[in-house]
This record gives structure tokens, sequence and C-alpha cells, in this order.
């Protein structure tokens, strides 16, 4: 049976009080029923590493990424490379980031995240783990940054590509991959459709970014690792692949970037049922 991997989501920072996301094991267990079996969650700061280390201890399929995101400096105002290695204890921790540049939401910032964007691409190269790039409003930066800093030799992914081919191409050239979020599915996306054309399938990912960003038919509500499906569906059309190609590929994909191996995760003895958002087209095997 192919997997789905949700290769980028927050689960620290989804709220598990509502009726909807009440539990870890409830999210995880809707995410099984949708064929998505694997997730990587990211952390923007040392203390949301703490907090998701907390939360998902004890899971195997739960990877863990660690770095300091250009939208949350001031919350490690002196930032200490350190602090971030640390979060390389643990086994479950396979990538830095996420990490980069956004000058859509703060150009104000722009030295001092160009200042720890460099230094965490510099510490990628000691911890040796895949860099998770952030790139928004900053192409150019991005770009002559990873080249300065050398991150083709440590490798990794932009997520949540909305560039250009242009760019795609330089991070393709770079030995990178390319990550697709539900904003593949929104109507206005014609430019990140362009993309997804271009990219190849044997370096894409797919992934949510949850709490934010859910996919059409869902778009709106908090988005959480089960609706990776819903872009998986039309991607897959999209791309005229079947589901579980596209499963098959994008989680060996994965396996390849992060030098894992996904294995069958252990059963969720639980009831998740109360899902109300078309469980029939979510619910359905991935189609072959
Ligand atoms: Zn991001
Ligand atoms: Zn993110």
């Amino acid at each position: 049976m192919p997997y789905l991997v949700d290769s980028h989501c927050h689960l620290a920072s989804l709220s598990y009080e509502t009726e909807a996301f009440d539990s870890l094991p409830k999210l995880l267990k809707r995410a099984y029923n949708c064929g998505v079996t694997h997730f990587l969650s990211i952390a923007c700061t040392k203390d949301e590493f703490i907090k998701q280390e907390k939360l998902t201890k004890g899971y195997k399929n739960i990877y863990m990424s660690c770095g300091l995101h250009p939208l949350n400096l001031d919350e490690m105002p002196d930032f200490k490379e350190e602090d971030i290695a640390s979060c390389f204890g643990n086994d479950r921790t396979i990538a830095l980031g996420e990490i980069g540049l956004d000058y859509h939401y703060a150009p104000e910032t722009r030295e001092r995240q160009i200042d720890v964007f460099a230094r965490q691409i510099a510490l990628g190269h000691k911890v040796k783990k895949p860099l998770i790039i952030h790139a928004r409003e900053a192409c150019n930066d991005t770009l002559s940054l990873m080249r300065s800093e050398n991150a083709r030799d440590i490798g990794g992914v932009v997520h949540c590509f909305t560039d250009t081919v242009e760019m795609a191409r330089a991070v393709l050239d770079m030995g990178f991959y390319i990550s697709f979020t539900g904003i593949a599915t929104f109507k206005a996306s014609d430019n990140v459709r362009e993309v997804l054309k271009y990219v190849p399938l044997d370096r894409l990912l797919l992934e949510t970014d949850c709490p934010y960003l859910a996919p059409v038919p869902v778009r709106g509500v908090e988005n959480e690792p089960a609706f990776v499906r819903y872009t998986t569906n039309f991607i897959s059309d999209f791309k005229n692949v079947s589901q579980a190609q596209l499963a098959t590929i994008t989680s060996k994909n994965f396996e390849e970037l992060y030098k894992v191996k996904l294995q069958e995760p252990e059963p969720l003895d639980i009831e998740a049922s109360d899902y109300k958002l078309k469980p029939q087209v979510l619910h359905a095997p991935l189609s072959a």
C-alpha cells in the first residue's frame, strides 16, 4: 500500500481544543483514514521545537525539524546556532528549517533575515541535515545566499513554492526539491500551476503547511494533515498520474531527501469518524 506523507506541517501550532481538532491521536487517525501516514512537523523556534517534541513523543512516523523562521526573529533575539543545533539530539529530527527570507511580511528586517539565514545554512553543513527553505518575495537574495553558502552540498527543499518557473529551475539546478501546498488548488493560482507543470515528479513533495492554507474544497477552515489528500487528488489529475503513483513517488522522494525508511505506522485503536468533510472522497483508497 502506498503511503502519503505530509512533508511540512506545524503540529504544535494546531488548535486541539475545538471539537474538530480535539487531540493528536484523533488528528492522526483522520489522516490515516485518508491514506496520510507519515508527517514532518516543523518548528520555527527552539520553544516550538520543545513543544512539538513533547507532543509527538513516541510516534516513529512523526519526524521533526527545527530552524529559526524569518518571521520569528524576535522570539530568539540573540540567535545562537547552538540553540538550533541542540534539537538534533533526537533521532526523529531529520531537517533544518524552516529557514529563509520573507520580504512580503517583514521587508524591514531584511538585513537580519539575511544574517540568520546565512548562519543557518552554515549550520546545515555542520549538522548535515537537509534544509527546508521558506522564500517569499525574496527570490534573488534567496538564490544568491544558497549559492554563496553552498547549499547545494547540503540539499533540501524550497517549501510552499509560489515563485516563478525561473526560480524553480535555479532551485532544481542546485539539486533541491520543490514542495507544493493547497495553494496549487486555488482558483487564482495559475502561476503556481505553471511551476507544477514544470517540476518533474521525482523532485516534487506534498505538504499542507497546516494550520494554514487549507486546499479547495475546504479552503478557509483550519488545515490539518488529512487534507494533503485533497492536494494529492488535485495534483495527480493535473500531472496525469494515478493517486497511488503520486503517493509512491513522493514518498520515495521524501525517503531519498531525508535518508529515512518509511514503515507502516502502529494502528490507532480509536474512533475518528465524526469527520464531516467529504469523507467519501477522502476515505477512498488511492486510485491505482
Ligand atoms: Zn514557510
Ligand atoms: Zn511552514
